[in-house]
């Protein structure tokens, strides 16, 4: 019986790596925009592939038996990606944090939010208390396609921006945290959170480093210009703002942690001017 077994089990794991092969290959070969339309067709079954209540997300309200991997070869991860709404770790944790910390959903809030994460798009736009306004250098998600580094707003003209995983993108972030801070109204405040390796302490940059290979090994992602570390909060305090360093997720308890699949280490730096 056990030999019978055998095989069966092994071509069971061989079918299972290459459909995780086919899998991050397609993340990470496919266009984004063809992903974005692909993760349409694929909600719809989901929620009966995945159903269960092991992890729920937070961001579309749903449950299921685990998330989907994700990442770059140098990032992967596993159990971390909401087959309804795509939210990862990372927006799981600010949506709960902007729920419980901030007035986003009750106040009457002009938000500016730049590169508008599509988990977050549709259910920020359908809030009643907020003027809503998008940027992007090209996502078709925003309204307004600019340049950070030369934001085309009056200064002083928003209660809130939000502006995540955008610092590492671009060719000078300080001139972009500052234009940001010109943007926000005085008592205003702002999240703008990076991908941060906690091991080190000084951002590494290096403008050697320019094909996306290397790119990919030294700062993560094929398309990042450097990788953040510790001091990510001084860079903002040196555009202006002033930043609270929020252990929100340990506020929140490893229960939850767990339930909403969070990064135990992530810090959220809230900025106020
Ligand atoms: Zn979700």
């Amino acid at each position: 019986m056990l030999r019978q077994l055998k095989p069966c089990g092994k071509l069971h794991t061989f079918i299972a790596l290459m459909r995780m092969s086919i899998y991050r290959s397609a993340l990470n070969k496919l266009p984004r925009p063809l992903l974005i339309r692909l993760s349409y067709v694929f909600r719809i079954f989901a929620s009966v592939i995945y159903r269960g209540n092991t992890v729920a997300c937070p961001v579309c309200g749903n449950s299921f038996s685990k998330f989907l991997s994700y990442g770059s070869d140098v990032a992967f991860r596993q159990n971390v990606l909401c087959p309804h709404c795509l939210s990862l770790e990372r927006h799981r944790l600010l949506w709960l944090y902007l729920q419980q910390r901030t007035d986003l959903f009750s106040g009457k809030v002009k938000l500016l939010h730049i590169a508008p994460e599509q988990c977050f798009h549709g259910r920020f736009k359908a809030l009643q208390n907020i003027e809503y306004v998008t940027g992007d250098l090209e996502s078709p998600l925003a309204e307004h396609h600019f340049d950070l580094h030369d934001v085309p707003f009056d200064s002083n003209s928003f209660d809130a921006v939000i502006c995540n995983h955008v610092m590492e993108h671009v060719e000078d972030d300080a001139r972009c945290m500052r234009e940001l801070y010109r943007v926000l109204r005085p008592g205003g405040w702002a999240v703008m959170q990076v991908p941060i390796d906690y091991s080190r302490a000084v951002t590494y940059e290096d403008p050697e480093i320019t094909s996306p290979e290397e790119r990919e090994k030294h700062f993560w992602q094929k398309d990042h210009l450097r990788l953040y570390g510790r001091d990510y909060p001084e860079r903002l305090a040196a555009a202006g703002f002033k930043v609270k360093e929020d252990d929100f997720v340990k506020a929140l308890g490893e229960e939850k942690a767990e339930r909403h699949r969070l990064q135990s280490q992530e810090i959220i730096y809230f900025l106020t001017k």
